[in-house]
């Protein structure tokens, strides 16, 4: 495996690879700068955002520089303002120990002439978007025609962004001696128009397989039906606490009014789309980058520039039109060597979108449900007991102690671990316990996560519900008990008003069937069955009566109330959920 120093970096980009805490080179820097270093030749590199392609054409650009020579040699050309800044200071910062280098970040929506003073300063490297560099040039502010290198960075969003006239002009001003580095993430059809008609020769080289998914991104996706679509959103960022993300939208409208209601249910969110100012949309990077804003919503042109490291998700609230700009947007996740996760939340139209994205990227898209109330409460308690743990902590409450020991001196250890989890937790358990769940959409489009779907687990419906005075903790304690089959057998409890749902693993549908037999609630029977519940439709059955919640007595008690056959003859009929499908041999499938 190479190392900065067997790549022949000469000494002082050696010391600025130390100083950035950069170790190993990644695979495009590995493959690229020898090759830059040795020849003065042009080069097509295919490589994501995110796997240190800035460093790959930098270092070497850096090296063949020379420093002491003052005027212009190297012209770097990228889509957005953003990407140019970001670039312009990864060339400073490689370029820290270097006298007297100097590069210039030249970009609409700042002043033009301020830009145009510092390139007469002496800046031997302009990093530039193609339209304020063709402004320039118009205006004889800036003089391009000794150049000895030409880098193409993002080549693919540059045409896609409508740049190619501008391309086309800008290179029309440079030496036809020069060397042109082209760097692109995909190789769509213009891109190689450009290479044909620019270039001499390229070496080509490539990451990963070319319009290749990024090996450090996970691919999921949710089916859910389209009026979900946000509440699943809202879940998928309640089930990862430390969600750091881009959720892109299909319209500005939709970016807005879903960082919008992000914002009213208390999330840490902001839109980002071509209608804000430039200095709202700063705004809002900056806020994004030092982390106060957990959720960026945005549309794909206003993301564009966006090279954060350290996003965990991205998540596709619509999947854009085209795999490209699907692949555009799954690279900001698992940059530098991270790991990353790109979420697509679709409904079942969109199910064969997924199966060609598959086959064009090679990469393979794992089906989840969106988690219940249940699973976002556990995830939410045992995050709140890592940051407890986690917390580091201030003396300044030292002074308040003996006071606050004497409050609380009478509780013991477990009590006040109970409380203290309890003043958050309670939040989210008092909100989920009165929201449905999100089925997932099967083929058919119905919701299909209560079937005996492939996850081995059988469903059970149970005459016990709120009216028992139940919640889905304290239901799932109690059939724990009951059962007595292990921790972690009850899960997916779903508390009707006169009934409610559980489930186990198949394994245990006998055992459950037979702890059930002879169980009363009260004086009431209690009456498990296995659920052909498809999804929630099924508010109205009838299930057994009220009273008040109890513990579950085992045994012949008395059974006055014992017309529960008649409310499962009820629950057969409306059970079917107008589908009147055969459910004979409903015991045969689990
Ligand atoms: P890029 O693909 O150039 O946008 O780089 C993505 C991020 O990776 C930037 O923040 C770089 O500073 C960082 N980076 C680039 N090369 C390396 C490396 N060899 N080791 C660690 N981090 C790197």
């Amino acid at each position: 495996m190479s190392t900065f120093q067997t790549l022949g970096l000469g000494e002082a980009v050696l010391q600025a690879v130390d100083a950035m805490g950069f170790v190993t080179p990644s695979e495009v820097q590995e493959k690229a700068i020898p090759i830059l270093l040795e020849s003065d030749t042009d080069i097509v590199a295919l490589a994501q955002t995110g796997t240190g392609k800035t460093a790959a054409f930098g270092f070497p650009l850096i090296e063949k520089i020379d420093a002491s020579n003052k005027k212009t040699q190297g012209l770097i050309l990228s889509p957005t303002r953003e990407l140019c800044l970001q670039i312009a200071s990864e060339i400073k910062n490689y370029s820290q120990f270097i006298p007297n280098m100097h590069s210039v970040a030249v970009y609409g929506g700042a002043s033009i002439s301020d830009q145009a003073r510092l390139i007469k300063r002496g800046a031997q490297i302009i990093v530039a978007t193609p339209g304020r560099m063709q402004d320039m040039i118009n205006r004889g502010m800036v003089d391009i025609s000794q150049i000895n290198y030409c880098v193409l960075d993002e080549a693919d969003e540059m045409l896609n962004m409508g740049f190619f006239e501008d391309i086309k002009s800008i290179l029309s001003h440079t030496p036809d001696e020069k060397s042109t580095w082209l760097f692109s993430a995909t190789m769509p059809r213009e891109v190689s128009v450009i290479a044909k008609k620019f270039m001499s020769n390229p070496v080509e080289i490539t990451v990963g397989t070319k319009n290749s998914a990024n090996k450090n991104v996970k691919h999921e996706y949710y089916t859910v039906a389209a009026r979900d679509r946000y509440p699943a959103l809202k879940r998928l960022a309640d089930a990862n606490p430390n969600i750091f993300s881009v959720i892109f939208c299909r319209t500005k409208r939709d970016t807005q009014s879903v960082a919008e209601k992000l914002i009213e249910d208390g999330y840490n969110a902001a839109a980002i789309h071509g209608d804000l100012s430039q200095n709202q949309r700063d705004l809002v990077m900056k806020s994004f980058r030092n982390r106060q804003i957990q959720m960026l919503v945005a549309t794909d042109v206003a993301a564009r520039g966006i090279d954060v490291n350290d996003i965990t998700h991205v998540i596709n609230y619509q999947l854009p039109d085209d795999i490209e700009t699907y692949n555009h947007r799954s690279g900001r996740t698992g940059r530098a060597g991270k790991d990353g996760t790109s979420v697509v939340i679709t409904t079942k139209s969109d199910a064969r979108r997924i199966k060609s994205i598959e086959r064009i990227l090679k990469t393979t898209f794992e089906k989840k449900n969106v988690p219940t109330g249940e699973e976002i409460c556990k995830i939410q308690l045992f995050n709140l007991a890592e940051k407890i743990e986690k917390t580091e902590i201030n003396e300044g409450v030292d002074q308040y102690l003996p006071e606050i020991n004497s409050h609380l001196e009478h509780l013991s250890k477990e009590e006040l671990i109970k409380k203290l989890v309890t003043v958050e937790f309670t939040r989210f358990h008092d909100y989920y316990k009165k929201m449905r769940d999100i089925l997932p959409m099967d083929d058919q489009g119905r919701g299909d996560r209560d079937r005996d779907s492939n996850d081995g687990s059988t469903r059970y419906f149970i005459n016990v519900g709120e009216k028992d005075g139940f919640d889905w903790m304290s239901l799932k304690d109690l059939l724990k008990d009951t059962l007595n089959l292990g921790s972690d057998v009850v899960n997916r409890v779903d508390v009707k008003e006169k009934f409610s749902f559980f489930n186990t693993p198949s394994e245990h549908t006998d055992a459950v069937i037979a702890a059930f037999e002879e169980i009363f609630l009260d004086e009431r029977k209690v009456n498990i069955e296995i659920s052909e519940n498809r999804g929630g439709r099924d508010r109205n059955r009838r299930g057994g009566g009220g009273g008040g919640r109890g513990r579950f007595n085992k045994g012949g008690g008395n059974n006055s109330r014992g017309n529960y056959r008649g409310g499962d003859r009820d629950r057969s009929r409306n059970n079917d959920n107008g589908g009147g499908r055969d459910r004979r041999k409903r015991r045969d499938r689990y």
